[in-house]
C-alpha cells in the first residue's frame, strides 16, 4: 500500500543532539518540548530524552503539561511557561506541574492556591513574558528556578545578547541558591558566560541550527517525505497547477506529489521551494495546492510511489525554511495532523 506523506523522527539523532548540547555547555540540558515537541510528538521524544538523561522539561501551555504528565508518569519535572494562568492553579498543583511565574497576579494566584515548586521568569529586554528586573519579587517559598529568554540568540553579533546576559546575571544575584536558566539553542552556542546553571534548548534538539542555518554540530532529526502520485509530460505552452502557476517553456516531466498546504507545505514555499528526489534537489513548480504539489522531474527516472523529501538529511530544514521565507520552527510546527509520525532509532 502506498504510504502517504509522513514525518519520520530519528530518535538516535535527537539523543545525539541532546548529548552535543550537554558537551558544549557542560550543564544539564532541560529540553523545551512545547507544541508537542515542535510537532515531532512529545511522548516519544520525551521518552527518548529521558533515556538519554533528561529529567526536566518545559512546555508552553497547561494542557501540554497535563498531557505530558499523563503520558510520562510522575518522574519528569515539568515547567509550564505560560505560568499560573487564570484558573490554572489547582490543575497545576494536582498534576505536579511547575508554573513559571510571569507577573504579580500569577504569583498571587499561585500562593493563594498554596504555592509549591515553581519558576520565575525575568524579562531582560524581550518584552514578552516575565517581570521587569526592577519589579521582580523577592524569592518566595517553592521557587526553584529563575529564567530569562534571549531575543536575538540566533545572531551571535547582536549587542542585545550581552546586554540581556548582564541584566540576568545581576538580577539572579538576588536569588541566592536558586538555579538560573537562560540559554535557548542559540544561547548554548554563545559561550560559557551564557549557560548559567542549566540550559533550555528547543530547536537544536529537533535538528534546527542555532543560527537559522544548517550547523555541523546539529544532526537532522525530522524527515518530511511524500509519495509521487503521478508522473506526466507537460508540453511547451501548457501550464501546471492553479492559476497557471508554471507555464512550460520547454518540454517538462512533472511529478505530482501527495503533500500540500493541508500537510504543512506552506504556499509560500513556491516559487523558491525545492525537494530532494532521486538523488537531486529539484524545483517545486507553480502553486502548492491543498493536497498536492508539482515537482520538475525532467530527465529523472521516477515512478509513482517514489518518495520526495521536503526536509530531512538531504534537504536541511533551515534551507527549506529560508526558501519559504520562514524559520525551521514554523515548518516543524506546521506539519499537518493527517501526516503520520513514525520513529526510528
Ligand atoms: C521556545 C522557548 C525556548 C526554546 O527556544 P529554542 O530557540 O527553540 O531553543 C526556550 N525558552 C523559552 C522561554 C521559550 O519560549
Amino acid at each position: 500500500m502506498l504510504s502517504p506523506a509522513s514525518l519520520s523522527v530519528d530518535l538516535d539523532a535527537l539523543a545525539k543532539n541532546f548529548h552535543t548540547l550537554e558537551g558544549l555547555t557542560g550543564r544539564p540540558v532541560q529540553p523545551v518540548v512545547k507544541a508537542d515537541a515542535y510537532g515531532l510528538g512529545a511522548e516519544a521524544c520525551v521518552t527518548r530524552l529521558m533515556e538519554a538523561g533528561a529529567r526536566t522539561f518545559f512546555v508552553a501551555r497547561l494542557v501540554e503539561g497535563l498531557a505530558l504528565r499523563e503520558a510520562m508518569g510522575s518522574t519528569p519535572v515539568i515547567y509550564v511557561l505560560d505560568g499560573c494562568t487564570e484558573g490554572a492553579a489547582m490543575a497545576l498543583r494536582d498534576a505536579d506541574l511547575r508554573p513559571v511565574i510571569n507577573h504579580g497576579e500569577q504569583l498571587a494566584r499561585w500562593q493563594e492556591a498554596g504555592g509549591g515548586a515553581s519558576g520565575l521568569h525575568i524579562d531582560t529586554g524581550m518584552n514578552r513574558l516575565g517581570f521587569r528586573p526592577e519589579q521582580a519579587p523577592a524569592a518566595f517559598p517553592g521557587l526553584e528556578l529563575v529564567i530569562s529568554h534571549l531575543a536575538c540568540a540566533d545572531e551571535p553579533d547582536s549587542p542585545m545578547n550581552r546586554q540581556q546576559r548582564d541584566t540576568f546575571a545581576a538580577v539572579r544575584g538576588r536569588y541566592p541558591g536558586i538555579a538560573a536558566s537562560f540559554a535557548n539553542s542559540g544561547g548554548c552556542f554563545l559561550g560559557p558566560d551564557f549557560v548559567f546553571d542549566a540550559v533550555r534548548p528547543g530547536i537544536s534538539l529537533w535538528g534546527g541550527g542555532p543560527e537559522g542555518r544548517p550547523d555541523p554540530h546539529i544532526r537532522p532529526v525530522a524527515t518530511f517525505s511524500a509519495p509521487i502520485l503521478q508522473v506526466r509530460p507537460v508540453p511547451v505552452g501548457e501550464s501546471v497547477g492553479y492559476a497557471r502557476g508554471k507555464v512550460a517553456d520547454q518540454p517538462l516531466t512533472v511529478a505530482t506529489v501527495g503533500a500540500g498546504y493541508a500537510d504543512g507545505v506552506m504556499r509560500a514555499t513556491s516559487p523558491k521551494g525545492q525537494v530532494f528526489v532521486a538523488g537531486q534537489l529539484r524545483p517545486i513548480l507553480g502553486r502548492i495546492s491543498m493536497d498536492a504539489l508539482a515537482v520538475d522531474v525532467t530527465g529523472l527516472d521516477v515512478v509513482e510511489g517514489d518518495r520526495v523529501e521536503l526536509f530531512g538529511p538531504n534537504r536541511p530544514i533551515d534551507d527549506a525554511a529560508r526558501d519559504t521565507g520562514t524559520i525551521a520552527y514554523e515548518l516543524l510546527t506546521s506539519v499537518g495532523s493527517r501526516v503520520d509520525r513514525s520513529y526510528t532509532g
